[in-house]
């Protein structure tokens, strides 16, 4: 029999596809994708667009299919056949990719396309597929005279030794440092689970007591919720001074800190930039440095007074009913856990009895019909689980995408929630190809025949994924490189995702999809005030926060000046207190070494990027306050203008414009953050 991942024309046949597919078929599509680069790069004259890019564009679908839905298989069916599978093909898989970016006559063919007399026929759209393909070749040095070639490959080589190392060494000490803790009187306030761990790695170290370690489940119930103040301070500074000078001198990041940023210094300039910085921001919506630092700057100076006014209310309680007259940065957690327990408890376990699944899913399905007039029906294809599902999207009769729904853990499901392309619109020579996308969750599953019952944070997951999925099934986009997520800036890609979490926050929307599990009441009022209550608790605390990692990560990239050599980790330090003392309200003793344990920049892709986490914040949160000014005037923000308009110009244009262009057009101006700052209780009366 022939192998399915060679014939994902239609929906991946799921029946069909065993690991032993993987290697052979994978093998042959690498290989028709390098026969097909070798000959067109090998054909004289001036490419156009139907000969070049509409065959690598599809032998590249061909391949991203296949290892799409290998990788799917990998995350949702994660036993050691599929496993081996995955890994197995890995290596060579990026390697392909890794070359394909290299590739010099490749860049020349595109180079000779955008300088060619066709171009300017061709299609914004497609001068803009051509372009970034050129911007990406120019990214990873293509243009660079050969004398230089070398060390720039040196620099993005040690880049990644670096940034390996960086995050093994935090890794290291976080797993070095424990607290035993031997009478019962050592962990009174601590919850009984996280008791019971500790317990048990005790326990496993052949010790009597509790055991205490630095990674997040056990450090956090520790300074949340632990009465001993000493042992918190001791946790709080081992925490603190993780992989700096004050452990073992082989995991002291602060020396690859310094080399870090003298490298992507180098590589900046040699690009032809001023700093780190403006690369980072190529790619994005975000247009320079000071753009990003002004924005950063607006939102700390309003948001600031309300982190002012948290901590002031935070310290008279400490002080009023705790009997702690100066809060200590380890007190912080601790105070704030019983200070919102006073105010705003309530117990996730009774709101999940108002969230049984298919009331859920109606919720969403319901605000998706009533926002875009489409239709969401169950529908038929083969499956990788009896218990996921699969439907077809329709507007007036006509098939607009399917997606397929996988929502329950599994012991062999990778965790987390997330949604993923199987197939893209297209439209080739041989037609239309609609959209089709994964959506993955990991929620608890019903039991004993009671339908399953999610919690708040699971409902807004739900929202959150579907979004975007609607950004991927509703585009209207015929170029597979821009077509729904596609080739959507980095900053402006959670703008949909975020956007439909506000629904979950709207108490029409939100008690319309509720009906209590044994009863069928829907949702008190009190309990939805309470909700509310508890999701503003401390925001301006917590905005100041992201706002001090997001301006110390910009700044640091764009006015450190690293043309020296390494950066010394005393400039890194100062650089942090400055920007502390313009926007924090809680200031860490001196020793605290925050940067040696920022793994996000220094590891995990997100250089001068931590701030688009807030970005996409206020582009969602003012989207969505177009539709509460639609809702004022009608009764219902559910308004299908309104969302007809949002679907015209952001989910159907996906990455085939800018985003801010895209933004503009539903907007009518430019984005602001008041939306933002008003949904997270931000607001002067
Ligand atoms: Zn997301």
């Amino acid at each position: 029999m022939s192998n399915p991942l060679l014939h994902l024309q239609a929906l991946p046949d799921f029946d069909a596809i065993r690991p032993e597919h993987v290697a052979p078929a994978i093998r042959e599509l690498i290989e028709e994708n390098r026969a097909l680069i070798a000959r067109l790069t090998a054909e004289p004259g001036t490419p156009e667009w139907d000969g070049f890019v509409v065959p690598l564009t599809e032998a590249g679908e061909r391949l991203g299919r296949a290892w799409g839905v290998v990788g799917h298989l990998h995350s949702v069916k994660d036993v050691p056949e599929w496993r081996e599978a995955y890994n197995g093909m890995l290596p060579e898989v990026s390697r392909f990719y890794a070359e394909v970016g290299q590739n010099l006559a490749l860049f020349d063919k595109y180079k000779a396309l955008a300088e060619g007399p066709a171009f300017a026929d061709l299609s914004p759209v497609r001068r803009r597929i051509v372009e970034h393909e050129l911007r990406d070749f120019r990214l990873s040095g293509a243009e660079l005279p050969d004398e230089l070639k070398p060390r720039f490959q040196a620099i993005q080589e040690e880049q990644s030794q670096l940034a390996a190392k960086f995050s093994e060494n935090l890794l290291d000490a976080t797993n070095a440092h424990a607290e035993y803790v031997r009478d019962e009187t050592g962990v009174a306030g601590i919850p009984a689970d996280a008791l019971e761990a500790a317990r048990a790695a005790a326990e496993r170290d052949g010790q009597a007591g509790w055991k205490f370690t630095l990674q997040m489940p056990s450090y956090l119930p520790v300074l949340q919720y632990a009465d001993d103040r000493g042992l918190r301070e001791r946790m709080y500074r081992a925490y603190a001074t993780r992989a700096s000078e004050a452990g073992k001198p082989e995991w002291d990041n602060g020396p690859l800190i310094g080399r870090i940023l003298a490298l992507r210094d180098e590589e900046a300039r040699m690009l032809g930039y001023r700093n780190f910085a403006e690369i980072s921001l190529v790619p994005k919506m975000a247009d320079n440095p000071a753009e990003v630092l002004a924005f950063l700057r607006e939102l700390a100076a309003k948001a600031k007074p309300f982190a002012e006014r948290d901590l002031a209310e935070l310290q008279a309680f400490a002080r009023e009913e705790l009997g702690l007259p100066e809060l200590q940065p380890w007190d912080i957690a601790w105070a704030s856990e019983k200070l919102r327990v006073k105010r705003y408890d309530y117990s996730d376990q009774e709101v999940k009895q108002y969230f049984p699944e298919p009331k859920v899913l109606d919720g969403l399905f319901g605000v998706v019909r009533t926002l875009y007039g489409v239709d969401i029906l169950p529908d038929e294809a083969p499956r990788w689980d009896p218990d996921t599902r699969f439907f077809r999207i329709e507007r007036d009769g006509e098939t607009i995408g399917h997606f397929y729904l996988d929502l329950h853990a599994r012991d062999t499901k990778r965790g987390g929630a997330w949604m993923d392309s199987a197939r893209s619109r297209y439209r080739g020579p041989a037609g239309v190809s609609t959209p089709v996308a994964y959506l993955v969750c990991n929620f608890p599953g019903p039991v004993n025949g009671k339908p399953a019952t999610f919690t708040h944070d699971d409902v807004l997951t739900l929202f959150h994924e579907a979004g975007h999925g609607l950004h991927h099934l509703l585009t209207r986009v015929d170029e597979l490189a821009v077509s729904g997520i596609h080739g959507v800036e980095w900053d402006a890609v959670e703008l949909p995702s975020q956007f439909m979490e506000n629904f979950c926050w709207e108490w029409d929307v939100l008690s319309a999809m509720t009906a209590h599990v044994d009863t069928g009441e829907p949702l008190p009022r009190a309990l939805y005030d309470k909700m509310i209550a508890a999701k503003n608790f401390q925001s301006g605390m917590q905005t100041v926060r992201q706002l001090e990692f997001a301006m110390f990560d910009l700044r640091l990239h764009s006015e450190v000046d690293a043309t020296t050599g390494p950066v010394p980790v005393d400039v890194v330090l100062r650089l942090l207190d400055e920007v502390r003392r313009e926007v924090a309200v809680i200031i860490p003793p001196a020793w605290h070494r925050f940067p040696h344990s920022f793994s996000h920049i220094f590891s995990g892709g997100y250089a001068a990027g931590y701030y688009s986490y807030k970005w996409a914040e206020v582009l969602s949160a003012d989207a969505f306050e177009a539709f509460e000014e639609a809702g004022a005037g009608r009764g219902s923000l559910l308004d299908r203008e309104t969302g007809e308009r949002f679907w015209r110009e952001i989910l159907a244009v996906g990455g085939s414009r800018p985003a801010l262009e895209s933004f503009k057009a539903f907007r009518g101006r430019e984005p602001r953050v008041d939306a933002l700052l008003r949904h997270n209780g931000m607001v002067t009366t």
